[in-house]
């Protein structure tokens, strides 16, 4: 069966500084990025803050437009579509974002933000949008009495249900998922990624998981993608990369994340600092922090490539030398 979300070469290049600066700078924030999404899975896309993910999220939608690449949906060319054809694609691919509060208009009530894209979208009768509001309101665990609230009347948590029953008043299919839970406490958090998780199941959805939080990516992934500086670095099931991850990135990853040791959480950084984007290292982007670089990696930027000859695959020239 082919792919629902297909992502070939993707490529977002900024001009930046062009007055300001001598010569303006060209920033890769997305370079040759390429993946599939199967029908109900989910792909967690992880990384520090600034490697692309938020921006490989809002290419797939085109929200932003790419330098380059193909981006096939179900089989459509999703950059051929003139812009009232990707005005009724929207309905099929939506988006939740990381702040709730920023997403929705305080002049709202709830129930005119849930309603709103059915009118844009001239969907259904009034009285037909009123019933899906009480739908919606319940798959989302929001009790109908809220629909005549405003926004600021309402938790975190909650404000991030308002968001998910606007992005599935479309009846979408897809759904990128932006830090859609990383502004939360963490029991909440819990709460939100597990309310994502039963609404993939009930109503068939697919998603892209964009999180720099490895626990939640574990959490909620079937497979998973390592980005490091615009690039993919590492590509795998969740097994694959949490259990026998092949690149020094992906390992420097784990290995930071917070672990309980005798009662006590413990983090460790990952040497070294993230270079600029603006000036990336030649060769291999990660080489100026990783603990097994060689000559090769200073000159040679490594393809990615599988490992162990499964889909499991590693832009590494020593991929699997390390062990986590
Ligand atoms: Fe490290 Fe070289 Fe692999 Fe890059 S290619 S991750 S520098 S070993």
């Amino acid at each position: 069966e082919a792919p629902l979300l297909r992502v070939d070469n993707l490529e977002k290049r900024f001009e930046i500084g062009g007055r300001l600066l001598a010569a303006a700078k060209t920033v890769r924030a997305v370079d040759d990025v390429s993946f599939a999404i199967n029908k109900g899975e989910t792909l967690g896309l992880v990384g520090e803050s600034g490697c692309g993910k938020t921006t490989v999220g809002r290419l797939v939608l085109r929200l932003i437009e790419p330098t380059a690449g193909e981006i096939t949906f179900d089989g459509t060319d999703l950059k051929s579509l003139q812009p009232a054809e990707m005005r009724a694609m929207r309905r099929d691919l939506q988006i939740i974002f990381q702040d709730p509060l920023g997403a929705l208009n305080p002049r709202m009530s709830v129930g005119e933000l849930i309603i709103e894209p059915m009118v844009i979208h001239g969907i259904g009768t009034p009285a037909e949008r009123y019933r899906r509001l009480g739908e919606l309101l319940n798959l989302v665990g929001l009790a109908r009495y809220h629909a005549g609230r405003f926004p600021h009347e309402f938790s975190g948590g909650q404000r991030q249900r308002i968001c998910i029953a606007r992005a599935l008043a479309l009846n979408p299919r897809f759904i990128v998922c932006d830090e859609a839970a990383s502004a939360l406490d963490v029991s909440i958090q819990a709460q939100i990624l597990n309310l994502l998780q039963d609404l993939k199941a009930e109503l068939d959805l697919t998603y892209l998981f964009i999180s720099h939080d490895l626990g939640v990516i574990r959490h909620i992934s079937d497979r998973v993608m390592v980005m490091y500086l615009g690039k993919v670095v590492e590509y795998g099931d969740k097994q694959q990369i949490f259990e026998r991850p092949a690149h020094p990135y992906t390992i420097a990853l784990l290995r930071s994340a917070p672990a309980r040791h005798k009662g006590k959480t413990r983090y460790r950084a990952i040497a070294g600092d993230l270079p600029s984007p603006f000036d990336p290292p030649p060769g291999c982007p990660f080489h100026s922090r990783c603990p097994i670089a060689r000559e090769i990696c200073t000159s040679t930027p490594p393809p990615l490539s599988p490992v162990a000859g499964g889909t499991h695959q590693a832009a590494c020239h020593f991929a699997g030398e390390m062990t986590l």
